[in-house]
């Protein structure tokens, strides 16, 4: 899966983890949405990739599809995969995809959350493009 994720991207490097918000989004949901402006470094709303043993080339080439446009996907009944252009970059997306699974379990117990759209998510890539925050950089812009 790795190998697949270096092959078909920009990637420096890639992180998968089984961390467990986003494990469990994944048993319940298709997609993470967009309820914080900080999804903007992963790309917009994360998929969750269907279900397939890991160990395969076809769990490989699911998590590819799930990341076009993305630099995070989520892998359902699994755990998540990010990349970057190094290993702090993916790991601290891993860690901001775990933080924006809890937010979005701790949302959706209240309630239905109200979405950001895409041109909220352009218009947070564009100041952060102004601002400098290389921290916020969507992934396609490293
Ligand atoms: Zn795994």
């Amino acid at each position: 899966m790795h190998l697949a994720v270096y092959r078909s991207s920009l990637a420096r490097a890639v992180v998968h983890t089984h961390s467990p918000a986003v494990i469990a989004h994944s048993t319940v949901f298709d997609e993470l949405p967009a309820i914080h402006y900080a999804i903007a470094a992963l790309g917009g709303p994360v998929r969750v990739a269907p279900y397939i043993r890991f160990g395969g080339d076809a769990l490989a080439q699911l998590a590819v599809q799930a990341l076009e446009g993305r630099s995070a996907a989520i892998l359902q009944n699994h755990g998540a995969i990010t990349y970057g252009n190094s290993l702090t970059d993916a790991y601290e997306r891993a860690q901001l995809l775990e933080w924006l699974a809890d937010l979005y379990a701790r949302a959706v117990a209240l309630g239905t959350p109200r979405l950001l759209s895409p041109s909220d998510l352009a218009d947070v890539t564009a100041e952060v493009r102004r601002r400098h925050y290389s921290s916020l950089t969507p992934v396609t812009e490293n």
